[in-house]
């Protein structure tokens, strides 16, 4: 099965994780620290604009917790989502898993579920914060890291109302989040104009540089005895008396000991290989990379309603956002980036235009209620680290270790009871 000109992977690894974004990363980083040999099989480039880990905005630390279900979003005629123009668009069609999806969405949308969630999303955020900062003892990886507070900006009165009023009991959840005064945006932001009600400023907020983030990580693992092998595709499984006993890929057939599928919005089709259902839909989002205005912020910034963030890159400015339920497509829509640009605007209407670097589209893994799906399936030997949605980037440490942690055995930090992937339904096999 090899294919011409490309070495064969190496066939006998502990653990083949499945997926070269941040989630296959953070799997392999762990498991290789507890004593496990590790083979990550990409079917790109590592750090390539295939993964949604490539063009995103960076954003970790405890910002950013809440689930996309919120309460008050059951209805998504009322809410606009259908839409073309919304922020969150869903667009119409009769596809099973598609509707059985937003049916759990729609319960994951009680204001019960959603607390709930935030609590568990936030505990991983905090530990994934400080699985970052040991990373950061790697100067290239600290590079990549930086750490210089959040402002989130709300345009109308009600959404900054709203926002002012959630401050008590996010700090509560241990998210250091204040009101500014008068004044206290510009003496942050000197250079920026906003037209603004208000906002608010948490200052751990901090973000990682992509894809330089993924391409140093890749390094940082190499060194460390991880075999990261570009190009290769999974392109089946096989399976007997319910385990995985081997892989084929392009580039020749592997025999692990456990597979970890990480492979992000395509983990759907991968896991279906083995014959195991996830409940996962892909979310399109867009970012466009420009040159730095000279007026542009020093430090990431969200313009809340708009669902957006902008975030400094150096001499570039990455503004990033748009959540779109539309399937496995990568397409990009311009009418869609127009709509994110003009909502800048509309924040910072000084703001002016500079040279377009790139624009780009990822797809976000997203389960319907914002909690990733980590743990064992239906198949003794397969486990998934997958659905980290919106806010991947700073998910996954916390998640790969709770990876490592089950399958050595060993007493996990992160709780895996909410994130069990049988909890949409059961992910048995239909492969035996
Ligand atoms: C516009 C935008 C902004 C975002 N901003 C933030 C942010 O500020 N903070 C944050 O935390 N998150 C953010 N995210 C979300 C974050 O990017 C994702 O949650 C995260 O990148 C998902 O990582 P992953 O490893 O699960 O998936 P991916 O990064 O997509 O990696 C999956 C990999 O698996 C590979 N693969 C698939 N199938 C196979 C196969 N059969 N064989 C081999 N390889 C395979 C793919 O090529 C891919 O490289 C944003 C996303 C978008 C779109």
């Amino acid at each position: 099965m090899t294919s011409e000109g490309a070495a064969p992977v190496r066939s006998d690894p502990d653990v083949v994780v499945v997926g070269g974004g941040v989630a296959g990363l953070f799997c392999a980083y762990h498991l290789r620290r507890s004593g496990a040999s590790v083979t990550v099989l990409e079917r790109g480039a590592l750090g390539g604009p295939q993964s949604c880990s490539y063009g995103n905005t960076g954003f970790v630390g405890t910002h950013g917790a809440a689930p996309l279900a919120e309460p008050g979003m059951r209805s998504l005629r009322t809410l606009g989502m259908l839409s073309p123009g919304a922020a969150f668009y869903v667009r119409p069609r009769l596809d099973r898993e598609l509707l059985r999806w937003l049916g759990h969405f729609g319960q994951a949308c009680s204001a019960t579920a959603a607390a709930a969630g935030f609590r568990v999303l936030v505990g991983m955020k905090k530990r994934s914060l400080e699985i970052l900062l040991g990373l950061c003892e790697s100067p290239s990886i600290a590079a990549t890291f930086e750490s210089p507070g959040i402002v989130l900006t709300y345009r109308t009165a009600e959404g900054f109302a709203a926002a002012s009023r959630s401050v008590a009991r996010t700090i509560a959840s241990g998210v250091p989040l204040r009101v500014l005064g008068p004044g206290e945006l510009d003496e942050l932001e000197p250079k920026t104009r906003f037209a603004v009600h208000g906002a608010l400023y948490n200052p751990e907020g901090a973000y990682l540089r992509v894809p330089e983030f993924v391409i140093e990580f890749g390094r940082l693992l190499r060194e460390m005895g991880v075999e990261i092998c570009e190009h290769t595709d999974v392109l089946g499984f096989e399976v007997q008396t319910l385990k995985v006993v081997g892989l084929h890929t392009n580039r020749g057939d592997l025999r692990p000991r456990d597979v970890v599928v990480a492979a992000g919005a395509w983990s759907t089709e991968c896991a279906r290989l083995a014959g195991i259902g996830l409940m996962l839909q892909p979310i399109k989002g867009y970012s466009v990379t420009m040159d730095m205005p000279s007026s542009g912020p020093s430090r990431p910034v969200l313009l809340s309603e708009g669902r957006v963030a902008m975030v400094p890159l150096g001499d570039r400015l990455r503004i990033g956002g748009r959540l779109e339920l539309a399937g496995m497509n990568n397409d990009i829509s311009a009418r869609r980036v127009q709509g994110m640009l003009r909502t800048v605007h509309e924040y910072l209407p000084e703001l002016e235009e500079t040279q377009t670097r790139e624009t780009w589209s990822g797809l976000r893994p997203c389960t319907p209620d914002g909690l990733p799906l980590i743990g064992r399936t239906g198949l003794r030997n397969l486990l998934v680290a997958v659905g980290y949605g919106h806010i991947g980037m700073g998910l996954a440490p916390a998640g790969g270790e709770l990876i490592s942690h089950i399958l050595a055995g060993e007493q996990p930090i992160t709780d895996p009871a909410p994130l069990r992937p049988d909890r949409f339904g059961s992910t048995e096999s239909t492969r035996r």
